[in-house]
This record gives C-alpha cells, sequence and structure tokens, in this order.
C-alpha cells in the first residue's frame, strides 16, 4: 500500500473513532484533504485510493491543480482570499471555507452570476480568537454579515470556519471550536432567510479530534496524511 493510502485510511480510522466517541454518525464529517504545496502526483495517489475531496489555498496552485488532475475531484478554496483573485474560481471550486467581508461576497456573487449562473457554497470565516493576525470577522459582526449576504442570489451560505490560535496541545482549541459551534446555533436562531448552517470547517491536523468532538463537519487535514510541507 501506497504512504498515502496508508495515512488516508489512518486519518479515516480516527475520525471514525472521534465520531464514535461523540456520538454522531461517521458520514457526518467529511475530509477535506489539504494538498496546498503537493504535486499532482502525490493527488493522483490521493485520487487513486478513493479521496474526491481537495482544498487549496492559492488561486494560481489550484488552477494549475485543476488542470492536471483530470479527475471529477470536488475542490474547496480555503486560502485567504482577495477579490481581484474570484475570477479565476467560478466552474472550479464547489465550496470557498474563507469569506470574510462583504465586498469578497460581493465579488463572489457577481463572479458566479456572470460565468456559472448557478450558487457558489460558502462559508464565513469567523476569527474566534480575535487574535489580529488571523483573518475572519468577529463573532460580533457575523449576524449582521450573513442578513446582508443573504440577499446575494449566487451564494448559498452553508455554515462557519474558524481556525484557533497555533498550540501544541489540541485541548486548548477545544474552547475555539465550541464558541464556533455555540455562534451557529445563534446564528440558527435568528432564522435569516437563505442562511444554513450544516457546515462546520474546522480542525486541521493536530487537532481534527477534538474538533469532532465539538461537532466539525468538515476537517481540513494536509500535513498527517502527505506529511511535513
Ligand atoms: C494548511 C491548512 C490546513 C491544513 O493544515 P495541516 O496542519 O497541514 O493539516 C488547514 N486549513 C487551512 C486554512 C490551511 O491553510
Amino acid at each position: 500500500m501506497s504512504f498515502i493510502k496508508e495515512r488516508l485510511a489512518a486519518i479515516h480510522n480516527k475520525i471514525e473513532k472521534a465520531c464514535m466517541a461523540a456520538g454522531r454518525p461517521p458520514e457526518t464529517v467529511r475530509l477535506v484533504l489539504v494538498s496546498k504545496t503537493r504535486p499532482a502526483e502525490e493527488i493522483m495517489e490521493a485520487v487513486t485510493a478513493g479521496h474526491m475531496l481537495y482544498g487549496e489555498n492559492y488561486v494560481q496552485e489550484l488552477l494549475s491543480k485543476v488542470g492536471s488532475v483530470q479527475e471529477p475531484v470536488e475542490w474547496h478554496f480555503i486560502g485567504h482570499l482577495q477579490s481581484n483573485k474570484v475570477k479565476g474560481l467560478p466552474g472550479q471550486v464547489k465550496m470557498i471555507h474563507t469569506v470574510d467581508r462583504l465586498s469578497l461576497a460581493v465579488e463572489i456573487n457577481r463572479q458566479w452570476g456572470e460565468k456559472t449562473g448557478g450558487p457558489c457554497d460558502i462559508l464565513l470565516q469567523v476569527n474566534i480568537s480575535g487574535e489580529g493576525t488571523k483573518s475572519g470577522t468577529t463573532s460580533d459582526a457575523s449576524i449582521g454579515l450573513l442578513k446582508e449576504m443573504a440577499s446575494l442570489p449566487y451564494l448559498r451560505i452553508r455554515g462557519l470556519m474558524t481556525m484557533p490560535p497555533f498550540f501544541d496541545n489540541p485541548e486548548e482549541a477545544r474552547p475555539y471550536f465550541r464558541q464556533l459551534r455555540q455562534l451557529s446555533e445563534r446564528i440558527v436562531a435568528e432564522e435569516i432567510p437563505g442562511v444554513e448552517m450544516r457546515e462546520l470547517s474546522m480542525g486541521m491536523s493536530g487537532d481534527f479530534e477534538v474538533a469532532i468532538e465539538e461537532g466539525a463537519t468538515l476537517v481540513r487535514i494536509g500535513t498527517a496524511v502527505f506529511g511535513e510541507r
């Protein structure tokens, strides 16, 4: 068995165990395999092992890989996104995890409307920790922002995403994951038409099990499958 196939199987095992521990059906968590900096051949190895969902951080890199990996895989954009780069994405990505401001949402809406005529799935990125170095809107601003985004016809608002500060001990990330889930519950209670809270994108190689215990539906994992970048 190839290294990547072996690591993928091991991660799926861990995801399943974390789901069982949390009393959640395993199919409620999807693995977004983060392939940034990895060559297309390694992605093909994972595709051959049956994995069909990938996350990329940079538009140019994503587009080049979409070109090389000629398989019907689902691509998610998970990096910081500048508005002037959005035009490359319609038709290439199914979901953007990192929408954190109205101007970006407006541009995604415009580009998808013009180029695909269908909606783009988006997540609102929230900076739970309030760390100045991190992208994301504040928890306080999120409801107002979602109300404004909800009127954009070519966006489908699917949930929330966060990146907690880095900790050696994943337990320390738990409060941030929990706060994202609690925020999504508050948003659901607002009953904003057109806003769905079905996804929580949280958890990476070092802390995905804790994130799953706190309700993650999309875990973004790179290093634990491909090795150190
Ligand atoms: C790189 C990256 C990941 C994956 O991180 P690993 O520690 O390699 O699992 C997840 N999410 C985002 C937004 C990233 O940039």
